[in-house]
């Protein structure tokens, strides 16, 4: 099966990606949903997991294996990188200080406020404030480049500026892993909990990166109950809710749940163009003489309507290119530049192809999904695509209405509303529709 799915994904990823990353994967074993491959470092195991991940998941369950996780197995996961020429940088000693500088222009200031984000802008700012622990822990949930992040940085600028003598700790969750994996193997367990337990505030960055890894779970378990019982805020972020994070402990989960859990929704249009208006300024400070005309920021915020960090990367790439070429940016000069970031963005927004992408997950063909079949089996499919249509394209609802046959777009309605109560309640709904989506957005 694992040739198959090669196939599939050599064609999804791209000859040169294929070849560096995916070819040198080794299929190791498939059991209860978690599969495993042996990989040679742990850096191309986390590369590829963060990179390819999503893809790779959606290829087996596409091949009808069911698969929840990857796992990359190094020949020994507790053995620090063997060649320090192909890794990034070795873990630092489990118990050097965690040094935490926030990045500098991640402020509050310049984060943009807009509907989809202005909950967890608020949280976090009453965090960054509060006196007596407002939240806690604050949980952030939300798709990649949404600004999980920057809040969190921004927080730490703000407590940094009202109470200096305030110790501030932000750290990724697998770098949290890694210092705790260091602790045990060179047996400095007491001072590593000695140094997660004399902080004032706490920030764990994408935290389902520990779901499945046991030991890890339960260290931050302890350390989290420590801090919270003796007063400590705590800030948790995610890709999804503390519910939706399979093989997380429940006795986790529910201390996730039991603060403020508030998510980032996808931008909106009007909050593209603010975020974008934003940067105009810092752009210009990068590369002074470089004009920007009119219409170019409506233009890119219609066009690209994924993450933020995308539309960043957009603007950098533009302005990199008008200075080197000494002309102002031109809608024109976006589309020539742009074309490729456009295409990605572009693929997300074919409704055909998240027709295809539902109907390949659930088993069912187009042709019953688009028709007026009221079977469940083809009901619930058709109102996941519908949800996903609305979610990852900027088509109008009639628009989307008409591509599933339907006359009038009260259906596409009503598809989406039940699609987002129900992912509430049935966490199973909750992970396809985040598998597909993430499958969609790759
Ligand atoms: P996440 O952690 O959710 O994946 P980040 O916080 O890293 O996302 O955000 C990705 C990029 O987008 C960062 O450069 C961040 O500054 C920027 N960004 C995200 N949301 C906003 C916003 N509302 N206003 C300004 N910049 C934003
Ligand atoms: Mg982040």
């Amino acid at each position: 099966k694992w040739g198959e799915v090669r196939e599939g994904l050599r064609r999804a990823v791209g000859a040169s990606n294929y070849k560096s990353w995916i070819e040198p994967l080794e299929f190791d074993s498939l059991d209860d949903g978690v599969c495993t491959f042996r990989v040679a470092t742990t850096f191309l195991g986390n590369y590829v997991s963060t990179n390819f991940g999503d893809q790779i998941l959606f290829h087996l369950n596409r091949a009808g294996q069911t698969v929840q996780r990857l796992r990359f197995q190094t020949a020994n996961i507790a053995r620090p990188p063997a060649s320090p020429a192909a890794e990034p940088a070795e873990p630092a000693a489990a118990t050097d200080e965690v040094e935490f500088r926030p990045e500098a222009r991640l402020t509050f200031d310049r984060f943009v406020v807009g509907k989809s984000n202005e909950l967890a802008h608020a949280a976090a700012r009453r965090v960054a404030e509060g006196g007596q622990v407002a939240f806690n822990p604050l949980f952030l949930h939300g798709g990649v480049g949404l600004g999980k992040t920057h809040l969190m940085h921004a927080v730490a600028h703000e407590i940094a500026q009202r109470d200096p003598s305030k110790k501030v700790i932000y750290i990724s969750a697998e770098s949290f892993m890694w210092r705790f994996i260091t602790a045990l193997r060179e047996k400095k367990m007491m001072d590593f909990k000695q140094m997660f337990r004399s902080i004032d505030v706490l920030m764990v960055d994408d935290v389902q990166f520990i779901a499945g890894k046991e030991s890890t779970q339960e260290e931050f378990f302890h350390t989290f109950n420590y801090l919270v019982d003796s007063g400590k805020q705590i800030i948790i972020s995610a890709d999804r809710s503390p519910a939706d994070i399979r093989d997380l402990e429940d006795r986790i989960k529910s201390r996730l749940q039991c603060g403020l859990v508030v998510d980032l929704h996808p931008t909106d249009y009007e909050l593209r163009v603010g975020i974008l208006q934003s940067k105009i300024d810092y752009y210009e400070g990068i590369y002074p003489g470089v004009t920007i005309r009119d219409g170019v920021i409506d233009y890119l915020a219609h066009r690209i309507v994924t993450n933020v960090r995308v539309l960043e990367g957009a603007m950098t790439r533009l302005y990199a290119f008008a200075s080197l070429v000494g002309r102002e940016i031109t809608v024109e000069l976006a589309q020539d530049c742009l074309a490729d970031i456009f295409k990605a963005s572009d693929r997300k927004v074919s409704i055909d192809e998240i027709q295809r992408k539902v109907c390949d997950h659930f088993n069912i063909r187009v042709s019953d999904m688009i028709g007026p079949k009221r079977l469940r089996a083809y009901a619930r499919p058709r109102q996941v695509a519908m949800y996903l249509c609305k979610q990852l394209t900027n088509r109008s609802l009639p628009e989307i209405g008409r591509h599933f046959g339907k006359r009038d777009h009260t259906t596409v309605i009503h598809g989406v509303r039940q699609i987002e109560k129900l992912m509430q309640t049935d966490s199973q709904l909750a992970d396809d529709v985040t598998l597909l989506r993430r499958a969609l957005e790759a």
